[in-house]
């Protein structure tokens, strides 16, 4: 089974990162055949600034090897090191009905969020099949957020396939170790782009910062019965500690015995803990500046050769080969 996915270098990596797509991607390295990538080219969606992009490709990366990847038994990359992605997402462009990419909620909320609605951003869809296809995946762990993006994926693979004869493996979209949507500081969606992170290896100082702003919504306390779908911070809490410590402070917020400001402090010991083996890893790795290059350099050469022999499959398909 092959598993692929993907994380873009508009900013650093967040625990929605992190338990939306990385955690389920590491699940899949134990049994299987994995491919993994920083999405440079979809960042440029929404950042402008060529050595952001790049400090940002390698901090992606250190934070992804960080948290487990283990680059001898899965291939890691950046998007940008094999550039056939973007002639696969012209040709499934050809396919992708207008009708489809404007009913993109992705699309729709990063504009409604103000960010400038360009035709990248519009074909964002696109090249993501085109990510998926290119490798022959077979299951692809990604957020609540990306789960649309993967059945356009399988909307535009089977259309292929209907046209041109058998070419493309049907990809699946995994949700079956992930969470969903994890909140970020203003309970919207966490996003890079959002401003509302709290980051996996962020500074001490600022992360409790971070925590303490949570936005709490104050009916939690009227209506107990949605609290931990409305508790920000108890939703976050649920994710980095135990689950009896989580239950607890619920209810003894809910008996009116914890206050805000406690539940966050609670929550931020418990991050800290929970991301420090990661964050004594990265240490490790960033001693040594040329290992991100090697290993991103490795991963392209191997993605590359996949890349290339599903081109040419592609391209003998459509007509585009002599
Ligand atoms: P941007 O704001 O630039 O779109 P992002 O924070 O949404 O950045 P992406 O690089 O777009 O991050 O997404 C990488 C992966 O992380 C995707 O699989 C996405 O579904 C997942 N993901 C992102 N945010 C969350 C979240 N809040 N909860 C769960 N999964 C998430
Ligand atoms: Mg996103």
């Amino acid at each position: 089974m092959r598993t692929l996915t993907g994380i873009q270098p508009s900013g650093s990596l967040h625990i929605g990162n992190y338990f939306g797509a990385i955690k389920p991607a590491l699940t899949a390295q134990a049994d299987g055949d994995c491919f993994f990538f920083i999405a440079d080219y979809h960042s440029m969606t929404s950042l402008s600034d060529g050595p952001r992009r790049r400090a940002n490709t390698r901090e992606a990366a250190l934070d992804w090897l960080a948290c487990g990847i283990d680059p001898a038994r899965s291939v890691f990359w950046k998007q940008s090191d094999v550039p056939e992605v973007c002639e696969l997402m012209w040709i499934l462009g050809t396919l992708a009905p207008m009708g489809l990419l404007e009913r993109a909620h992705s699309y729709k909320d990063k504009v409604a969020r103000g960010l400038s609605a360009s035709f990248g951003l519009f074909a964002y869809p696109v090249l993501m099949a085109a990510d998926i296809l290119l490798f022959d995946a077979e299951r692809v762990p990604v957020g609540k957020d990306q789960k649309q993006h993967v059945e356009m994926t399988r909307d535009l693979a089977i259309k292929f396939n209907q046209a041109y004869g058998q070419t493309f493996t049907i990809p699946e979209h995994e949700e079956r170790y992930g969470v969903a949507t994890v909140p970020g500081l203003d309970g919207q969606k966490m996003s890079k782009s959002y401003g509302n992170t709290l980051e996996i290896f962020g500074e001490e100082k600022a992360l409790r910062q971070k925590i303490m702003s949570i936005v709490m919504d104050s009916r939690s306390r009227e209506e107990p019965k949605s609290d931990a779908e409305k508790n920000t911070a108890i939703q976050l809490l649920r994710l980095v500690a135990p689950e009896d410590v989580a239950t607890d402070c619920e209810a003894r917020l809910r008996a009116g015995g914890l206050g805000y400001g406690d539940l966050k402090k609670v929550l931020f010991e418990h991050y800290w803990e929970f991301f420090a083996p990661f964050r004594q890893k990265r240490a490790e790795l960033a001693a040594d500046p040329a290992y991100v290059d090697g290993v991103l350099a490795d991963g392209a050469a191997r993605a590359r050769e996949v890349a290339s022999g599903v081109l040419q499959r592609v391209r003998q398909a459509a007509g585009l080969s002599r």
